[in-house]
């Protein structure tokens, strides 16, 4: 019942406005509902349950542009319409992770992923290994989805932002060492995955097992180690980002990802 309940609010988050959809995920704790809150600031506040999905109206905020409006000028009614975006919020939690990649399997307004990583804690081994599961599974539905598209020229792209946070603190990592950090893990989370595939096919002897360990490849073929850059392939790219949101007297920083909601806007 609550996946179904779930799977009907994102819907209906959507498809009532029909406004472009940012999806907000990642692991628990990595700041999704301060971002959300940040993003909220200057609206009327909702509450929020951490096993239910948020969703919020936003205006990109000044002075950042939508890059369909860069010949426009703020005031123009379609300049204005064009900053309204929805983001969505998606519970980090492990066993709630399916409201998320549910949506992506018929993404209907999803007109990009963020995904929220603690850049101060992703020097921890299990914060990266929690992290780079994630984001693999997250990168194979959209493969999966460009892979198994019908039509030749392939659904629309969806665009990732890994939105390295918590810059704020000094124990961060800089958003490259998060990029070289989390290609390498997710490398590791791959191999691990073919290798419980072969090993699985292996014991149930002969089959298909060649075709679905293929699927189930992230990124390019062969041994080399997997690269954000594999995903222009099936039409997604990954931009990894940092910033921090800003609680009680600190600043945030969020310009990098308004910057990137504005490229895709
Ligand atoms: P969620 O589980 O991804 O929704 O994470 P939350 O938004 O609940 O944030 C988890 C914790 O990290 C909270 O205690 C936040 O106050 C804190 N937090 C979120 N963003 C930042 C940030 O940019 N800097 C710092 N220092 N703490 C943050």
């Amino acid at each position: 019942v609550p996946i179904l309940l779930h799977t009907f609010l994102y819907r209906k988050a959507a498809s009532a406005t029909g406004l472009p959809t940012f999806l907000l995920v990642g692991p628990s704790g990595a700041g999704k509902t301060a971002l959300t809150m940040l993003t909220e600031r200057g609206t009327v506040p909702t509450t929020h349950t951490s096993i239910a999905p948020l969703s919020i109206e936003a205006l990109l905020p000044s002075p950042h542009v939508p890059a369909s409006s860069h010949y426009r000028s703020p005031g123009d009614p379609a300049y204005e319409r064009a900053r309204r975006f929805i983001l969505l919020d998606t519970p980090g939690h492990g066993k709630l992770r399916s409201y998320a990649t549910q949506t992506l399997a018929d993404p209907k307004h999803v007109r990009g992923i963020i995904f929220v990583v603690d850049a101060a804690a992703i020097d921890e081994d299990q914060a990266l290994v929690d992290a780079a599961e994630y984001l693999h599974d997250v990168l194979l539905s959209l493969q999966k989805r460009h892979t198994t598209a019908k039509t030749s020229k392939g659904p629309a792209a969806i665009p990732v932002l890994v939105a390295a946070n918590k810059m704020d603190l000094f124990t961060a990592l800089p958003a490259s060492a998060v990029k070289t950090k989390l290609e390498r893990a997710i490398t590791a989370v791959r191999d691990g995955r073919a290798k419980a595939l072969r090993d699985g096919g292996a014991a149930l002897s002969g089959g298909d097992d060649e075709v679905d360990e293929e699927k189930e490849w992230l990124g390019e073929g062969g041994e080399g180690a997997f690269d954000f850059d594999h995903m222009r392939e099936v039409g997604t790219t990954v931009d990894v980002r940092g910033g921090c949101v800003g609680l009680g007297r600190s600043e945030g920083d969020a310009a990098g990802w308004w910057g990137w909601i504005g490229e895709q806007l």
